[in-house]
């Protein structure tokens, strides 16, 4: 198992499921929803995905049709997304894990629309595009 939080501390998941994914995405969406380069992005089994604290501060946010963003309504904190096109998956904000999900990114996406202030330095493999269909 292992748990998450959001800054504020209100908001508490636990991944119980395998973890599918792990990558970096540099799409203009994940780098204007974090206000950063790109946003760190851990895949797991939606079943096994569990909001244990703090329910009612959730917010969603709808930033493409069928992608909907949650995040606490306290903090701002980013914690996951849903895609409607992968309802089997959650897409957790990696930096609100509170443990060590003992596996590390794998690849870096959508880097043909990178910022261009960012230098990839690291050797992980560049997908020019995503890992979900649109
Ligand atoms: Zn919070
Ligand atoms: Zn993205």
């Amino acid at each position: 198992m292992i748990r998450g939080s959001c800054h504020c501390g209100a908001v508490k998941y636990e991944i119980h499921g395998k973890l599918l994914m792990f990558a970096y995405c540099h799409c203009p969406d994940c780098r204007k929803y974090s206000g950063s380069a790109f946003s760190s992005v851990l895949a797991t089994e939606a079943d096994g995905f569990r909001i244990v604290a703090g329910e009612e501060q959730l917010t969603e946010y709808q930033s493409s049709p069928g992608k909907n963003r949650f995040f606490c309504g306290t903090c701002g904190c980013r914690m996951y997304l849903r895609a409607a096109h992968r309802p089997d998956m959650v897409f957790i904000r990696a930096g609100s894990l509170d443990d060590d999900p003992q596996m590390t990114p794998q690849a870096h996406y959508w880097t043909s629309v990178k910022a261009p202030w960012y230098e990839i330095t690291d050797s992980l493999p560049q997908h020019p595009e995503g890992f979900t269909k649109k």
